[in-house]
């Protein structure tokens, strides 16, 4: 069968509304609906945004990704956390 690597498919984006008190709250969401979909090999979770369904011009960055050194892979926490990258979620 032979399933291509998924980045050298088309890729898509997903605009899935929810609902949430603030934007704090709406991070938490993504960040929790994005790790309990990562199984899904077709998404890619680390590039998750959020943005506002009124503003959908300015995106969030919902998880670090930066790359870490010595071949440790990204950094899986939230984006802008105040301690030092890790590869591993808390
Ligand atoms: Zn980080």
């Amino acid at each position: 069968m032979g399933e291509q690597p998924r980045f050298e498919q088309p890729r898509f984006v997903l605009h899935l509304p929810f609902t949430a008190t603030s934007l704090d709250a709406a991070k938490l969401f993504a960040r929790t609906a994005g790790r309990s979909l990562a199984f899904l090999s077709q998404l890619d979770v680390p590039e998750t945004t959020l943005s506002e369904e009124d503003n959908q011009g300015v995106r969030h960055r919902i998880f670090c990704d930066r790359l870490l050194s010595g071949g440790r892979g990204r950094c899986a926490l939230r984006a802008d956390h105040p301690n030092d990258c890790t590869a591993v979620r808390p």
